[in-house]
């Protein structure tokens, strides 16, 4: 039925790069076959997920949503996918996304544009824009995605799903193309907090393979979704993520739903979080420099494209002529702004300078835990906006990311949740939760109650 749905809208909505359609019916009879033999299977067994394209499936064909990966197929899964398949999940495809997940918008996609199903001439977020998008269309009822400064919320908030970036470490970044190596998480997209609850513990725990990954129990997040009980909870409004600049209907659900979880017996204070204005160019001169570095294994030698290798030119040239063509504008942005950053006479002054300011928002973290449970905003300043709007103006674009890229820097648990519909647009709202490192399970919780 999902492959049907998605040869029915995906013209439209352009969720996916690669349908595995024989894979997925593969896998699908596999748990049949499983289940008619008796066998105990977990609560996901059967289930069809949309796998964004960031992560390697063993023989699929897996890109980044980059050119310079273009027919390239993994010879092995992520452990995320290891996980996934133990647990019986269908894979049904993989999910259009940002190049090398650098993007709130999907326009960076080296395979055009998805569409926002709510109104198919705004954006469904990014940089997993393809996973939101496929759940809000109905093509899948689970997604993964990976969230480095905001791209499993931001696009979960724009499509009026569940995405949760659990704790850093708490899930497996091997086999996950990586973008900043310390940001980068891995997490659950969903229609129901539920639904992300189980998916959750199917991908999350200690990993031999990661060496960030955190080695203690998973938190018991699927208990928490079931509760779904705030009473008694602590919940802090966080200050300086909010007013000027937020659209006046993202502002309003908000606050409603502030209401109703202390209708339903949470204590509300503000709590001011003073360096979290720092966070955006923080992040952003972070990002570059572990991106740069990490895009420095696309030479043209080892994956994917090879450009101008004609006998003729030296490995350095096509080198060059290989990332020339391979790599996206906003890809080379990024390379040159990190390469920049970690130069020597400016290491000091730009990545040095934005560790301590990351510093400075992890302490902002530890000291609002110390009078509250969770902390709560807006998931964006505004609803999705229309494709175009924002492409020529890059700053605009990572203003998208003020609210969810704190959470980023100091590796906590955080995830958007749907709490309505903006009157100016019709478009749906995210209602923020951060939650201190490891204590995934008070997402859950505040997520269950809001539904
Ligand atoms: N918008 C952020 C960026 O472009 C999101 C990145 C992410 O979470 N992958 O860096």
């Amino acid at each position: 039925a999902h492959l049907d749905r998605i040869g029915a809208v995906d013209g439209a909505v352009h969720a996916f790069l690669h349908v595995d359609t024989e894979g997925a019916l593969a896998q699908a009879a596999a748990v049949d076959k499983k289940r008619a033999a008796g066998e105990k299977l977990g609560p996901l067994a059967g289930v069809p997920l949309a796998l964004k394209d960031v992560l390697t499936q063993d023989g699929v064909p897996t890109t980044a949503g980059s050119k310079m990966l273009e027919g390239w197929k993994p010879p092995y899964d992520a452990t995320v996918v290891q996980r996934l398949k133990a647990a019986g999940v269908v894979i049904l495809g993989k999910t259009n996304m940002d190049e090398f997940a650098m993007g709130s918008s999907t326009e960076n996609s080296a395979y055009g544009t998805t569409h926002n199903p709510w109104d198919l001439n705004r954006i469904p977020g990014g940089s997993g824009g393809g996973s939101s998008a496929a759940l809000a269309a109905y093509e899948a009822p689970l997604a993964i995605g990976t969230d480095t400064g905001g791209s499993i919320r931001q696009p979960g908030a724009f499509t009026g799903t569940v995405g949760v970036k659990p704790t850093y470490g708490g899930t497996s970044r091997y086999g996950l193309i990586a973008l900043a190596s310390s940001l980068d998480t891995p997490g659950p997209c969903a229609r129901t907090t539920l639904d992300a609850a189980l998916l959750h513990e199917v991908i999350a725990g200690h990993d031999k393979m990661d060496s960030t990954s955190i080695n203690q129990p998973v938190p018991a997040v699927v208990d928490a979704a079931r509760r779904a009980d705030v009473a008694g909870l602590r919940i802090g409004v966080v200050k300086e993520l909010g007013g000027e600049g937020y659209q006046p209907g993202v502002e309003a659900r908000f606050h409603e739903a502030v209401e109703l979880l202390t209708k339903l017996g949470a204590e509300v204070v503000e709590v001011s979080c003073p360096h979290f204005q720092y966070a955006l160019p923080a992040y952003y001169l972070i990002l570059p420099s572990e991106a740069s570095s990490n895009l420095a294994k696309f030479d043209a030698m080892r994956y994917g494209l090879r450009v101008g290798d004609d006998g003729e030119n030296s490995a350095e040239r096509v080198m060059n002529l290989t990332r020339e063509a391979g790599f996206g504008a906003e890809v080379k942005r990024r390379i040159m702004l990190g390469t920049h950053a970690l130069s020597s006479g400016y290491y000091d002054a730009y990545y040095g300078q934005a560790q301590k300011v990351r510093t400075l928002i992890a302490r902002d973290f530890e000291k609002a835990y110390e009078q509250v449970d969770v902390l709560v905003s807006p998931a964006t300043p505004t609803t999705a906006f229309a494709i175009g709007d924002r492409v020529n103006d890059p700053i605009a674009m990572y203003k998208n990311d003020l609210c969810t890229i704190p959470s980023n820097l100091a590796g906590n648990a955080a995830a958007s949740f749907p709490c309505g519909l903006a009157d100016e647009d019709g478009m749906p709202v995210g209602f923020h939760v951060m939650a201190p490192v490891m204590r995934d399970e008070l997402l859950y919780q505040v997520g269950g109650a809001l539904e």
